[in-house]
């Protein structure tokens, strides 16, 4: 039998970050990926290093995220952008984004299209020694005389870091901790994320962490994407919108979360299977308003061309009834729309039902747009607890890790909540810490 200092499992991006630490700390490393090839998520992402100025700001953006892990993940940030770069893996400047926090893109490939940083980051972990065996998920890692055996492949390590990806691509767990909403989800990211990290770290005793029906997603248009548009056709500007059901009332505060992250979930909490997004003309062309990440094409045209479900209007009164076709109360919309425009000239926008904390907007510039939407989950945020060094926590014995076993990326849970501060970074931290960590543990 083979043995090993460390195994990683999943070889997206925090498992090759993590891979790449170990051995370059001296481990032997193997690594198995399920999939055809390695690369995941990172491949098809916008490719944003998204980071916040301090721990402080990043936790007033996102209360319900763990301190522990949000200062893990600011303070390490500047250390993982150096570390990567030092691997010839070029990073662009910072550039803000709002909220306290700043950005730095990969600058190989394009939003999207980022296989070239990925391919380039697989050279190095190959070039560092490492073993990578695409095709060959793990089924199940298990203790054995004070070190790992995983299985099928029947191999043993000292230290094992779980790096799957969450479970954003099984149905049955999304159901089992987002409840009825679940079942309206479309997928948005690759379907890699089976969950096999968070069932084989609770067969070892883990403990769960975060907010479990908590995820970062999109709004996504109500017509068939390909991956390849999932990114591009994103409406980041959903935020500055107007979102409502079938009802036509709104659901959401749109505007809490800067890449409008909230949207879908607040969707899947209501169990809402489809809603609408209101814009008008300003909105479309980011004029006077801050549209945030802006779009590389003509969103409008990029949409109508795949068949997206887009209502455009002349008047307010024709995109209601527009939509009463579509399946959305009419009288209910137009009550809403009046009382929400009422609102925001009064200054009082902030007391609705559901508020309008942020961008309050009024949709006074012709044409007039409406989007037929659902909610699209990308990566999920609650997940298997650690600490910050990336050890796995026991579900019970307080102040205890269960000795060998570490974490990374979207797998771990508990840093981001209903608002997100970015998976690439998190992978980037997590999985360079986890393999700092197991490589001078093991
Ligand atoms: C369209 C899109 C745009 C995005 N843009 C950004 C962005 O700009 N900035 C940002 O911060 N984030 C972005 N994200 C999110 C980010 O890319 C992902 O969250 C991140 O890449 C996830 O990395 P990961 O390594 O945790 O998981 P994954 O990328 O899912 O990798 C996990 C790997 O584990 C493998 N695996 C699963 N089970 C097993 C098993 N049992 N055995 C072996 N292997 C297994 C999977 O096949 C997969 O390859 C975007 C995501 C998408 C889809």
């Amino acid at each position: 039998m083979d043995n090993f200092d460390v195994a990683v499992v999943g070889a997206g991006f925090a498992g090759l970050v993590a891979a790449l630490a170990a051995a370059q700390s001296g481990a032997r490393v193997v690594m198995f990926e399920g999939g055809a090839r390695p690369g995941g998520n990172a491949r098809i992402a916008a490719g944003m290093f998204i980071a916040t100025e301090s721990t402080d700001a990043l936790h007033a953006y996102i209360p319900d995220g763990d301190p522990a892990l949000q200062r893990l993940f600011v303070e390490t940030y500047p250390q993982v952008i150096d570390f990567l770069e030092s691997h010839g893996l070029p990073v662009g400047p910072l550039e803000p984004l709002g909220n306290a926090r700043v950005v730095r893109p990969m600058a190989l490939g394009a939003a999207g299209a980022r296989g070239e940083f990925v391919d380039r980051l697989i050279a190095c972990v190959h070039g560092a020694g490492v073993r990578i065996e695409s095709g060959n998920p793990v089924m199940n890692v298990s203790p054995e005389e004070g070190a790992y055996r995983i299985d099928p492949q029947g191999v043993r390590a000292r230290r094992v870091i779980l790096a799957t990806g969450g479970f954003a691509a099984n149905p049955a767990l999304l159901a089992e901790f987002m409840g009825p909403g679940a079942q309206y989800l479309r997928r948005r990211s690759l379907d890699g994320a089976s969950g096999s990290g968070l069932r084989m770290a609770r067969s070892l005793g883990a403990a769960l962490a975060g907010d479990m029906a908590a995820y970062y997603g999109h709004t996504m248009a109500d017509c068939p994407l390909d991956q390849s548009l999932w990114q591009p056709l994103t409406p980041y500007f959903a935020r500055l919108g107007v979102l409502v059901d079938r009802t036509g009332r709104r659901f959401t505060d749109e505007a809490i979360s800067f890449l409008e992250e909230s949207n879908p979930q607040a969707a899947t909490r209501s169990a809402i299977d489809r809603y609408w997004l209101l814009f008008d003309e300003r909105i479309r062309l980011g004029d006077g308003v801050d549209i945030g990440i802006a779009h590389r094409l003509d969103w409008l045209e990029a949409a109508q061309a795949v068949g997206a479900p887009v209502v455009i209007a002349q008047t307010l009164d024709e995109l209601i009834e527009c939509l009463g076709v579509d399946g959305v109360d009419p009288h209910g919309l137009r009550a809403e729309l009046a009382a929400y425009h009422a609102a925001i000239r009064q200054g009082t926008s902030a007391a609705l039902q559901p508020p309008r904390s942020a961008q309050p907007l009024v949709l006074d510039r012709a044409p007039y747009y409406a989007l037929r939407c659902v909610a699209g989950v990308t990566a999920t945020c609650g997940g298997v607890a650690i600490d910050s060094l990336c050890r796995v926590l026991p579900a019970q014995g307080e102040g205890k890790v269960i000795p060998g076993l570490y974490c990374a990326g979207v797998d771990a849970g508990g840093i981001f909540g209903r608002t997100y501060g970015g998976f690439l970074s998190w992978c980037a931290v997590s999985g360079y810490r986890a393999g700092l960590s197991a490589a001078q543990s093991a």
